[in-house]
């Protein structure tokens, strides 16, 4: 962005990598820095000439005029000073020269288990539901954030363990395995691949993907029932429940709807156990004009003997946990004003059981013919994946002074992981691992509409891959957009814009200028930048230190977009010193020209790896790439908190590709339409 509109980018036109970077002179040849397009299909060349102004020139846009006022919004002329103070200068230079942090490496098949004299950190994401194919939405809500902080961790050294699983219990399941005429197991083993897949596609590193429908699941959860139980923390009640005469069967909650019984609210398509609108807990009879999902037909209400948690006498455990752990740790504001939210009111009692088959069994005598409500033995799964994962799981779960625990979660599961799980993990008295780091965050849209795969809108995670944008990208954007303080928009043309200009004129371009000048000029050997004398070159190194040290706060608190916007600033300065040091024609003059030049190319360069590293938790293949072509690929460097000189005098570069490749408007325009559903 900013490089393409510099003027000095006129001097760089003698320079052969910048030439193909610029909007202007793409034509000319966009073979050095874009990677060409894939054959797939064929692609109008040449004929978009205003295609970094999408927005301009899309009479079918529904929503121009918002779309252009968040267009201005986002692309802020940003002042680009090296403006850092001389104590600041001084620190970072003896940091410059120390040896960087080297990367822990873990032996094949190792256990990852919580080490006495290190930082711990456990991290969930939010369990996806077995028989839905997760959406956009649902990645960037918890499973991709998740993947992003626990490789940050890992580059930092920190004892990392991420684990996630497929949901599988309940009567979904149920309903699936009856509509395609199978077991319930058969339904979950078939979902289970897809999931595994479609994660695997997008890069999510987790240290181990389990599931719920295990032994180990049935014990820990009638382990804690029992706890709750022996505390008198369980009582008994009769409930009316609605039943499907035409089904015959008790119906559960999601497949009820009716209207939202809140009469501030009156949504007309509240579902039984929450309502989207208001985000209240709906009790299903409490619906007005509850309609049976499956068949249409209006249930009736019928009774059934049932247990219930005691969450009135939990409360002031709850609150006193939840008021340190909120002060302690990094909750989103979503987060901690959502469970507050919950706690003002007053926590009620709530059923734990249901008349199911597909589900962990209740232990208890006159009840064993039910199964756990899936809401509480839901996150129980967290423990019983982790114990699938290593017979010592206690060592995580079990050691709160130990262990942090970072959950990561869209902002409708917030009053399960910050109350009603906390409340059973505190009731059973046995020292659990209570959340410490909440990060539950906002929705993010479809272009302006939810996504819905009845109605065929949005993006989801299996349909990500038959496009021509690599996951890398996806990975970017979503981080790029995530709906870290209100809710979000996916939108293709801002897609475009995005990679057109952050990754391709920012980042590609920074990357792309200073690995060829190095091949060409100096035959890939790069100079030695130990000992910096000019002051440009010392403020250089002080002013990345500064934008690595925002990056790692903003990390820290899992502000994640906020990382990402740091590494882009990096890249954006490196684009600026470059232009202010004029290498390419500073590599023709005197001696101590040239000599000026080497060096800008080699604190270029070294920025080159140090970006490798803060960008490896958002896009790990273009990491990879960027450290193949300085020739790095060796190097174990993990990150530190200071800007290092990672490449030794001397050391020769490889050879340098093109990073990313430029999304084309009738590409966008195409997908638009694929994914835009049927509107009405
Ligand atoms: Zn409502
Ligand atoms: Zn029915």
């Amino acid at each position: 962005m900013a490089t393409s509109s510099d003027p000095n980018d006129l001097n760089l036109q003698n320079l052969k990598v910048e030439e193909s970077t610029t909007v202007k002179t793409e034509e000319a040849g966009s073979t050095t820095t874009e990677k060409t397009a894939k054959p797939k299909k064929d692609k109008p060349k040449q004929d978009k000439p205003k295609q970094d102004k999408p927005k301009q020139d899309k009479p079918k846009q529904e929503k121009p005029k918002q779309e252009k006022v968040q267009a201005v919004a986002e692309a802020p002329v940003e002042e680009l000073d090296f403006n850092r103070t001389p104590e600041e200068v001084e620190k970072a230079l003896n940091e410059w020269v120390k040896k960087p942090l080297l990367a822990n490496q873990k032996k094949p098949d190792e256990k990852i288990l919580p080490k006495p004299d290190a930082r711990n950190i456990l991290i969930t994401s939010a369990l996806p539901y077995v028989n839905n194919v997760p959406h956009l939405g649902n990645l960037i809500g918890s499973l991709l954030s998740a993947d992003v902080f626990a490789r940050y961790c890992r580059l930092r050294n920190y004892n990392t363990l991420y684990i996630c699983g497929t949901d599988e219990y309940g009567t979904a399941t149920e309903t699936k395995a009856l509509e395609e005429k199978c077991t319930p197991r058969q339904i979950c083993d078939k979902y289970y691949d897809i999931h595994t897949k479609i994660y695997k596609w997008f890069q999510l590193d987790f240290d181990y993907f389990g599931r719920t429908s295990t032994e180990k699941q049935t014990q820990i959860s009638q382990d804690i029932f029992w706890k709750l139980h022996k505390r008198d923390l369980v009582f008994k009640d009769i409930v009316e429940q609605l039943y499907c005469d035409t089904c015959q069967r008790f119906l559960a909650d999601r497949y009820v709807a009716g209207t939202c019984p809140d009469p501030a609210c009156k949504y007309n398509d509240a579902r039984g156990d929450q309502c989207d609108k208001c985000g209240k807990l709906v009790n299903a009879i409490e619906l007005v004009e509850p309609k049976c999902q499956i068949c249409r037909n209006t249930p009736q209400i019928k009774k059934s003997d049932h247990l219930f948690l005691d969450l009135p006498k939990l409360q002031p455990e709850v609150r006193s946990w939840f008021d340190k752990s909120c002060k302690t740790g990094h909750w989103t504001s979503t987060a901690s004003s959502i469970t507050e939210a919950w706690l003002n009111e007053g926590l009620k009692p709530r059923c734990i059981t249901r008349d199911l088959k597909w589900g962990t069994q209740v232990p208890l005598e006159g009840y064993t013919n039910k199964v756990f409500y899936v809401w509480f033995d839901a996150p129980i799964g967290y423990l019983s994946i982790t114990a699938n994962y290593t017979d010592n799981w206690e060592q995580w779960w079990k050691q709160p002074d130990k262990v942090e625990l970072f959950q990561f979660m869209a902002k409708d599961n917030v009053p399960f992981h910050a109350v009603i799980f906390p409340a059973c993990l505190l009731g059973s008295q046995d020292n659990f691992t209570v959340v410490n780091h909440l990060s539950g965050i906002d929705y993010l849209n479809y272009e302006d509409a939810k996504f819905s795969k009845s109605r065929g809108t949005g993006v989801f995670g299996d349909h990500a891959q038959d496009t021509e944008i690599p996951s890398d990208i996806w990975r970017f954007y979503l981080l790029y957009i995530r709906p870290e303080t209100t809710d979000s928009v996916f939108s293709w043309a801002d897609l475009m814009s995005k990679n057109n200009s952050e990754l391709l004129n920012n980042l590609g371009n920074f990357i792309n200028r200073a690995i060829p000048f190095c091949e060409t000029k100096y035959a890939g050997k790069v100079g030695d930048a130990s000992k910096l004398e000019t002051p440009l070159d010392r403020l250089f190194v002080a002013q990345i230190t500064n934008e690595l040290n925002a990056y790692l706060e903003a990390m820290e608190k899992t502000r994640l977009r906020d990382g990402l916007k740091c590494v882009l600033r990096m890249s954006r300065y490196g684009n600026k010193f470059l232009q202010m040091k004029e290498p390419w024609k500073k590599c023709k003059g005197s001696d101590a020209d040239q000599a000026d030049a080497e060096m800008s190319i080699a604190l270029a360069l070294n920025l080159v790896y140090l970006l490798s590293l803060v960008l490896q938790p958002f896009m790990p293949t273009t990491s990879n790439e960027i450290r193949e072509q300085l020739n790095m690929k060796e190097s174990n460097y993990g990150l530190d908190n200071a800007f290092h000189c990672y490449l030794p005098a001397g050391h020769t570069v490889g050879k340098a590709q093109p990073l990313f490749k430029r999304v084309e408007t009738a590409l966008v325009e195409q997908y638009r339409a694929r994914f835009g559903g049927q509107k009405k």
